[in-house]
């Protein structure tokens, strides 16, 4: 039976991988136990083995590769070392001459890749402002890769929409869903042929571990990029594969908090007077509103704002006593960032323009604390930058 088929609540699927087979455990333990082994004893006979050296598998990876296939409802998945790590594995199957689009504010590591290697290995790419207006995509491309809701912006791709065009050119899409998590947004089920994921945010949970996944149901490709982790040496470590197991069973519960939390604290920071916007799933146009409300089931627990100009970041951010400063997100505590300096420095001034990121825009990724805590924290630092007059 295909998993994608499984009756059972992602809320159930995240707490218990009853896909999994687990012959080589006599004692049926409900967590799976970490196996450290770089190397697994052969049989001298010949008859194949389960596993040999750890970077082609390892039963604990396989674990953690199972249960995420599992809460995604996908046929495979493979467990990298970190987010990056599983993009730069999709992006090592092009070859030179081939075409990539991703939208344009993509993730910086994702961008900083794109940089540093497509041109080197004559791979033609572009970034695309609005993949929503467009209607035809050159007949070249081999890969479209795109995140929705954007970072830090939060702008939103017609996943299905694009799924469409690449149908025409033969390309493959692939979404970058970390944002969103399996719980939220489907990317398989709306035509992407792959997802990826840096388990580092919310799949982990606790800021404590770097990992990145792959999941798709194209058994060919699955088996060609299984190769190609081995080749580029980047799988996940068991401990680590055990962190994300861990991490993971609370998945749902961490965000429908986080979810709650983040629109309260959206509330608050909307009627503010140092606050000139605020940025969720949905600002940009009544369009992208309407497509974020019909391929996902919210709006996740990251969102930015941007203070009122001439409001000091530094002043607003030092006054913060919950809140932490700090780049990354999908954990448990709140954290808060200033894009321009801390996630987008690779950018020159005017590429960051375009992308739509101020010198004024922060972002909050918001965690499980309790809201009327985090509540006081902003609007008690926000009290030390707020103009007095505020008519004009
Ligand atoms: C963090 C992140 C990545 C990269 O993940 P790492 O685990 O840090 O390598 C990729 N995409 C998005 C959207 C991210 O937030």
């Amino acid at each position: 039976m295909s998993k994608r088929n499984t009756p059972l609540s992602i809320a159930t699927r995240v707490v218990n991988d009853f896909s999994a087979a687990r012959p080589h455990d006599q004692y049926q333990a409900v967590v799976p136990p970490i196996y450290l082994a770089s190397t697994f004893a052969q049989h001298a006979d010949g008859t194949p083995a389960a596993y040999g050296y750890q970077r082609s598998g390892n039963p604990t990876r396989g674990a953690v590769e199972s249960a995420v296939a599992y809460v995604e409802g996908a046929e495979h998945a493979l467990a990298f070392a970190t987010g990056m790590a599983a993009s730069a594995t999709i992006f090592s199957s092009l070859k030179a001459g081939d075409r990539v689009l991703l939208t344009s504010s993509v993730y910086g590591g994702t961008f900083l890749f794109a940089e540093k290697f497509f041109e080197a290995r004559a791979i033609e790419y572009q970034f695309v402002p609005d993949f929503n207006a467009i209607t035809e995509i050159p007949s070249d491309t081999a890969l479209i890769f795109v995140e929705s809701p954007t970072n830090p912006t939060l702008r939103v791709t017609d996943i299905a929409h694009v799924a469409g065009l690449a149908k025409q050119s033969g390309a493959r899409v692939v979404v970058d869903n970390t944002f969103s998590t399996s719980y939220l947004q489907d990317p398989l089920a709306l035509g992407a042929d792959a997802v990826v994921y840096s388990g580092t945010k919310y799949l982990g949970g606790h800021s404590d571990v770097l990992a990145g996944f792959i999941l798709t149901n194209d058994e060919e490709w699955y088996a060609s990029l299984k190769i190609a982790s081995k080749a580029l040496g980047n799988p996940l470590s068991p401990f680590d594969s055990y962190s994300i197991l861990r991490g993971l069973k609370t998945l749902v519960i961490r965000m429908d908090r986080q979810q709650q939390n983040a629109l309260e604290l959206r509330k608050a920071l909307e009627e503010h007077p140092a606050v000139e916007r605020v940025l969720t799933p949905g600002w940009y146009s009544e369009k992208e509103a309407q497509i974020h409300a019909r391929q996902s089931h919210g709006d996740g627990a990251l969102f930015s704002f941007e203070l009122k100009k001439g409001i000091d970041f530094h002043t607003f951010a030092s006054h913060l006593n919950i809140i932490r400063f700090a780049v990354s997100l999908g954990s448990v505590e709140t954290l808060i960032c200033h894009p321009a300096t801390m996630i987008h420095e690779d950018l020159t001034p005017e590429e960051r323009e375009k992308a739509g990121i101020s010198d004024q825009l922060l972002r909050l990724a918001v965690g499980i604390e309790d809201v009327a805590d985090l509540r006081a924290d902003l609007l008690g630092a926000l009290s030390y930058v707020t103009p007095l007059n505020n008519e004009e």
